[in-house]
């Protein structure tokens, strides 16, 4: 019998807002003028960006990239992957990727790579989350969120083989 994981609570829905409102004004204070591109990584920062935009007060643009790096495994595979139908109106925009969480760093390395390649004026990254100690490459995090530990998480459109993304709060996985 396969056994459920256990859900033990890391941040409550009180404490994600917090963040996303402090993240919101930085990024207010950083964009006002620029009329940024906010490309966001599916599908794990959806109700991220949603909440986030809402509180972002000037002209803003959203593109979607869907990267992967994870099958159905909670272990990176180390490889990223980018799904058809990428942004191709990169040149000369303020471009801010907006990620669920920084765990390797591989993922975002890929995509801030393959960005960059296309010469926006400015390029920076937004993470809710944060996971500091498995990283294996360097990434420079412009707006961080939340710190997590080295442990699996999912909740507020995080997932683990695509449940409890409607989760408000964030959980950690227990197995
Ligand atoms: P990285 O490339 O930095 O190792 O991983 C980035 C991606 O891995 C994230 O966008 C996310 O999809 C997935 N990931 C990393 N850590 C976790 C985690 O604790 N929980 C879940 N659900 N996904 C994670």
């Amino acid at each position: 019998m396969v056994s459920e994981p256990e859900l033990s609570l890391l941040f409550t829905k009180d404490e994600i807002a917090a963040a996303v409102s402090r993240l919101a004004s930085e990024i207010g204070r950083d964009y006002l003028t620029k009329h940024p591109l906010l490309i966001a990584v599916l599908k794990g920062s959806f109700v991220f960006l949603a909440d986030l935009i809402r509180q972002l007060d000037f002209p803003l643009e959203i593109e979607f990239v869907r990267l992967s790096s994870y099958g159905k495994d909670t272990e990176s595979s180390g490889r990223v992957k980018m799904a058809p139908g990428a942004p191709s109106q990169i040149k000369g925009r303020h471009v801010l990727i907006i990620e669920d969480i920084i765990d390797t760093g591989l993922t975002a390395a890929f995509l801030l790579d393959y960005l960059r390649r296309k010469k926006p004026a400015s390029l920076k990254l937004c993470s809710l989350t944060d996971k500091p100690e498995r990283r294996r490459v360097m990434v420079n995090i412009d707006y961080r969120g939340l710190t997590v530990p080295d442990k699996f998480i999912a909740g507020y459109g995080i997932d683990c083989d695509e449940r409890y993304r409607h989760l408000p709060d964030i959980y950690v996985l227990e197995q």
